[in-house]
């Protein structure tokens, strides 16, 4: 196996178990291996000489071109292979048994649950892998090279570990992989090939896009922020805005709201979720949906026309380099609902941007309300659900954050 040496003093954070070492830490390779190659890391020591260097293991992980270069998979050298990822995968699906996510899989007709994350990268010391399951299909997605390789390795051990819980397989990585590499990876079945599965969350019935659409397919990670919904639900006008697929809107509908309006500005997201309105609630006349951007449509609603408010935009800052302009984004956005929100309302409003901490999330909350000059209780602070979870030495891993407020 290919070897990567570390400068001098580069090992610290994989002595603390951070999980990526960046291309500046590396000192030279054994030989250059190829994006994807699996490669051991040593850490470099003077030896008692002062001359020469003495190498001692550290870590396996993937190598690939950029500024992350070596995702770590073990500490303890194992070798990569198909009984690795079954390991793996074995414990991440006892974390979601134990967190009661999971026990129902199967898609029965009577299931409440059928949709959850089974491999959360990082956070189940699998960087670059991401497993959705929905019903008896698992969705992976690979956002690294090493897990574009291993992908047929991934499938079967998951195949293995799930055993007739999963029937299909589905890879959807076209848009997660890095162009350059030039994979030219293809979306398509790696088991399996059965495309009728819907997502069952708490009771509620979703069509999965897991061919075209976003992520995986479905924001599996808003579960439990949508039930919290519904609770606030009854006899409120309710603006779903960033619907997708609708989620939030069929909370508020079983929750008892006496109008629901879903808005996004794709036209796919809209069909998507008229579509969910007629698995769920068919010719319900409470419900409308509008193909629209969300800025315009908070300029041109009346002040007082929503009580319960739901904000959950797509990440606006991806890189660390963006993060002003997305604080701005996220508090214009908010100002223009505080502005509009009747006395009374509730807004859900949420980040999945990684790089906006939680703390600089409620600054930008803040100086939205006090723009927009509403006195505003924090009743919620919100955060993304356990089958999500985050590795304790790798923290960049929090995404989700959200806040529940009263507008006076
Ligand atoms: N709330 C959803 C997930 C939202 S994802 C859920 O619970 O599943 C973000 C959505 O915002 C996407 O569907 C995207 O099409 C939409 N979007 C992006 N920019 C927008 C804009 N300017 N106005 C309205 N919708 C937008």
């Amino acid at each position: 196996m290919k070897q990567a040496f570390l400068r001098k003093g580069k090992e610290d954070s994989l002595n603390r178990f951070h999980p990526w070492i960046f291309s500046g830490a590396i000192h030279h390779f054994s030989e250059q291996p190829e994006e994807g190659e699996v490669v051991e890391v040593y850490a470099s020591t003077p030896n008692e000489n002062g001359k020469d260097w003495d190498f001692k293991y550290i870590a396996t992980g993937h190598f690939q071109i950029g500024s992350i270069m070596i995702r770590i998979l073990s500490f303890s050298g194992e070798e990569i292979d198909e009984d690795f990822y079954k390991r793996k995968i074995a414990v991440a699906l006892d974390v979601r048994k134990a967190i009661g996510v999971c026990q129902e899989t199967g898609g029965d007709k009577e299931c409440q649950n059928n949709t959850f994350r089974l491999i959360h990268g990082e956070g189940d010391n699998l960087p670059g892998l991401v497993v959705d399951v929905y019903g008896k299909t698992a969705v992976l997605q690979a956002h690294s090279v090493g897990m574009h390789t291993d992908r047929m390795m991934v499938a079967k051990a998951i195949k293995e570990v799930m055993g007739d819980k999963i029937e299909n397989i589905y890879y959807k990585s076209e848009t997660t992989l890095p162009f350059k590499a030039d994979l030219g990876q293809e979306n398509g079945f790696l088991i399996g090939g059965d495309k009728d599965d819907i997502a069952v969350e708490n009771g509620l019935r979703f069509h999965v896009d897991w061919l075209k659409g976003q992520k995986t397919g479905f924001f599996v990670d808003q579960r439990e922020n949508r039930a919290l919904l519904q609770k606030f639900a009854k006899d409120r006008r309710v603006l779903n805005m960033f619907c997708y697929t609708g989620g939030f809107s069929f909370y508020a509908m079983r929750g008892g709201a006496n109008l629901v309006h879903s808005v996004d500005s794709s036209q796919k997201a809209i069909d998507l979720t008229n579509s969910n309105v007629e698995l769920n609630f068919p010719g319900d006349p409470r419900h409308k949906a509008f193909a629209q951007d969300a800025f315009k449509f908070l300029d041109e609603m009346k002040k007082g026309e929503y009580d319960l408010i739901i904000l959950d935009p797509p990440a606006f800052a991806k890189h660390k380099d963006a993060v002003k302009n997305a604080m701005k984004g996220y508090s214009r956005l908010n100002q223009k609902a505080f502005e509009k929100i009747q006395s009374g309302g509730i807004l859900f409003t949420f980040s999945c941007s990684q790089v906006i901490t939680k703390d600089a999330f409620r600054t930008a909350v803040f100086t939205a309300a006090a723009h927009a000059r509403r006195n505003v209780r924090i009743l919620y602070q919100l955060h993304q659900p356990a089958d999500h979870p985050i590795n304790i030495y790798h923290p960049e891993g929090e995404y989700l954050k959200g806040l529940v407020l009263y507008v006076e």
